[in-house]
């Protein structure tokens, strides 16, 4: 009996620790389940949240993005409206504006027509007036009322200190422009001591000055501004040692022009217009009316009578049948 007793005690220890085991069990489960439970919900409405504040963020991106693009757009429309391509507008990186351009010859064929002497090239006759340091206050409106009146292009070879110190000569250039006529360089001082020191050509101080110049010429006008075309004082043609400048301005695209025909208003004995303009006809015939035509007169002050001398000189080249150019 005592052992059937002792079995039956222990028995039901075994039994209650099973049940406390059991029971100890199912808690432990049950937490664990309950806490996995919670933490996954808790990272699932993160989650949640997290996508939809991207989701925000995609659209409020994508507004952005098409005000932006409906910002750039109205502008760009402003800017052409702005923008509208004005005739009286230099063209960038050129001697002349829009309108002057319609006007406009290669100054490199010049360059190349008159070098070899011969200037015969398709039977078109073709007449470039220029006119040489200036702006002055004096002379050149003159000489733009009569170009004006003719309706006639003519390219202006401006010296840059001509400039410097006098807002009407300034002005002046400007005008120039506007009314479509060319402007080129012939050095910012005309000092031949300093360009051509014993007769040759410092390539350093010439090309200094065709920049100086070029510079004060931007800063009155327009920074598109650019004028390759340059005349020597004094001409090309009179210079020793030009080799160097030569090669400068054949590897920087500039082209220089001379002329075959004067007026010979620079020469010493100041002469009356009539005298100017039959020095202009005869030298015409002297070179057998050439296709190409570089007429040279000056507009610096004094010069009074070229602007007096331009009607007739006019009238005479454009009975011989020629067209009037500018260079380019
Ligand atoms: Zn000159």
């Amino acid at each position: 009996m005592r052992v059937g007793r002792t079995r039956l005690k222990n028995n039901k220890k075994f039994r209650r620790r099973r049940i406390i085991l059991g029971v100890s069990a199912i808690i432990i489960v049950a937490t664990g389940i309950y806490f996995t439970k919670t933490l996954l919900n808790k990272n699932h409405k993160k989650s949640n949240v997290q996508v939809l504040s991207k989701k925000e963020d995609n659209k409020k991106e994508t507004k952005n993005i098409n005000e932006k693009k409906k910002y750039l757009k109205e502008e760009e429309v402003k800017q052409k409206e702005i923008k509208k391509p004005n005739p009286e507008d230099i063209v960038k990186g050129a001697n002349v504006t829009i309108e002057g351009d319609k006007y406009t010859y290669d100054a490199k064929k010049i360059e190349g027509d008159l070098k070899s002497g011969k200037a015969h090239v398709d039977g078109k006759k073709i007449a470039f007036l220029t006119f040489d340091d200036g702006p002055s206050t004096t002379v050149t409106p003159k000489i733009l009322n009569t170009l004006k009146e003719n309706n006639i292009k003519a390219t202006f070879f401006i010296v840059g200190n001509s400039l410097e110190g006098s807002d009407r000569a300034k002005e002046i250039l400007k005008e120039t422009v506007k009314e479509g006529h060319a402007i080129a360089n012939h050095t910012y001082s005309h000092n031949y001591k300093h360009l051509y020191p014993g007769r040759f050509v410092n390539a350093n101080n010439f090309m200094n000055e065709i920049k100086q110049n070029e510079r004060i010429m931007k800063s009155v006008l327009d920074e598109d501004f650019h004028t390759r075309v340059i005349r020597f004082p004094g001409g090309h043609m009179s210079w020793k040692g030009t080799e160097a400048v030569d090669k400068i301005m054949n590897d920087n695209n500039y082209a220089y022009v001379d002329w075959n025909a004067l007026s010979g208003d620079a020469e010493g004995k100041r002469r009356t217009p009539e005298q100017l303009a039959a020095r202009v006809k005869r030298e015409v015939t002297e070179n057998y009316k050439p296709d190409r035509l570089v007429v040279l007169m000056h507009d610096t002050y004094g010069k009074e009578n070229t602007a007096k001398s331009l009607q007739e000189i006019i009238n005479h080249l454009k009975s011989l049948g020629y067209e009037f150019k500018t260079l380019k």
